[in-house]
């Protein structure tokens, strides 16, 4: 099951020399129609045109999401070649958004990603795609939503939240495939055993693409159980045209990332060294046939390794692992460095505990986890609670080595998100 058979299992060979050929073309795009990308060459004191292999790549400086910002509105796009014909905006939390130009060939060329990623996991043009992803300035649904239509499904544009319509959309259009966040199919797995409907019996899902936040492997396990799918792990940032970066085929063993699209590094965040193959550190990706605003060694802060082995499916392009984590989530708590992902990784490994949870710093480095249990096993029972909260402290102790504070809370009291989840409350007065 491929979309585009050739370029999806080129050659190794062939495909670095298209690489390169596509990463010197880029080079010199942007050296001669960016300002920025002029300035930081010379900084550097690199050459662009000096480049002749792959491996010359690591003498270009990076680039950073501050230097997007910076850069804001326009200062980093080509106007020449193909029209631009879209802006998206990051998903930032604060300030400025970072702004993403897309032109014709680059709205085109996301669409095609998507299609080798939706063929990759199975899926037909007889699947009915439910996008639960947030329309707009964001990625995630357009990107998704093109890249459907181009495989020729049905595509319901959903939108997040308003899990009552959800359910009814994808009972009388029969959906089989959802796309949505990891923390939102949480919910909605919730949701739908509230409502006494059982997905296998009276649904036609089978699949979900799952990605926008970082997730653990529990965690796909507990929307796999929760809704009768199979999900499938997705990557992609808006920087890189959003959804479609990468994806995971019928293994489910890491997600190809398209390398005749991007280059990709693994660095050590705090040297910006590259790291060897196999080894755990910041994924950075230059873009290869992004035509308005292409991308040089960008930083994307997302914790990664690269699988080195050769996938079963055929496939030539190298696999990623699962993202543990965004540099710029990690917490720092009385010295130790914590991701969120390894506190949410040990809690979904409990049956007793629910979908939702949520990590409280306050004081002076006090690390509270106020955890939802599930509505199965809360029995109310004093004892069996007490005995559950120690399991638990002594579990995530041993994960992140600082001794968390743990609040059982009851199914449905913490709040949710329809968009992206937010899991960790820092008041800490440091
Ligand atoms: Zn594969």
């Amino acid at each position: 099951m491929f979309w585009d058979r050739e370029v999806e299992t080129l050659p190794r060979p062939e495909l670095e020399a298209l690489q390169l050929a596509r990463l010197l073309r880029t080079v010199r795009r942007v050296r001669e129609h960016v300002p920025f990308y002029q300035q930081r060459f010379r900084e550097a004191g690199v050459d662009g045109a000096a480049l002749r292999s792959l491996a010359d790549l690591r003498r270009l400086p990076f680039t950073t999401s501050a230097d997007l910002r910076a850069s804001y509105p326009d200062g980093l796009v080509i106007h020449t070649g193909d029209e631009v014909v879209r802006l998206h905006t990051s998903s930032g939390t604060t300030g400025k958004p970072k702004a993403l130009f897309f032109s014709r060939s680059d709205v085109n060329q996301a669409a095609e990603l998507i299609a080798r990623c939706l063929v990759m996991t199975g899926a037909t043009r007889q699947d009915v795609l439910q996008n639960m992803m947030t329309y707009g300035l964001f990625t995630g649904a357009l990107v998704m939503h093109y890249g459907a239509e181009k495989v020729g499904m049905l595509v319901i544009p959903a939108g997040p939240g308003n899990s009552e319509r959800q359910l009814m959309l994808m009972k009388d259009f029969g959906s089989t495939i959802i796309h949505t966040t990891p923390s939102y199919a949480l919910y909605f797995a919730d949701f739908v055993e509230r409502r006494g409907v059982d997905p296998r019996r009276d649904l036609k899902l089978r699949k979900g693409l799952i990605g926008a936040e970082p997730y653990s492997e529990e965690t796909r396990r507990k929307i796999e159980e929760g809704l009768g799918i199979e999900v499938y792990n997705s990557y992609g940032l808006s920087e890189m045209n959003g959804p479609g970066v990468a994806f995971e085929c019928r293994e489910r063993q890491g997600m190809h990332i398209w390398e005749d699209n991007y280059l990709v590094e693994i660095i050590d965040p705090d040297t910006g060294e590259p790291l060897p193959e196999g080894e755990t550190g910041e994924l950075v990706l230059t873009s290869l046939a992004r035509e308005a605003m292409p991308l040089v060694r960008y930083r994307t802060r997302d914790i990664t390794s690269v699988v080195a082995e050769p996938c079963p499916c055929g496939r030539t392009h190298r696999r990623v692992n699962r993202i543990t984590g965004r540099s710029d989530d990690m917490l720092i708590v009385r010295g130790a460095n914590v991701y969120p992902q390894q506190i949410e990784s040990v809690l979904m490994r409990f049956p007793e505990v629910g979908r939702n949870y949520l990590i409280r710093l306050e004081g002076l480095d006090e690390m509270t986890v106020q955890v939802e249990l599930s509505d199965a096993t809360f029995d109310g029972q004093f004892e069996h609670l007490l005995k559950l909260q120690e399991r638990i402290t002594e579990k995530v102790r041993a994960e992140v080595m600082v001794k968390p504070k743990i609040e059982l809370v009851a199914p449905g009291s913490l709040p949710v998100s329809e968009g992206k989840a937010k899991r960790v409350i820092d008041n800490r007065k440091l």
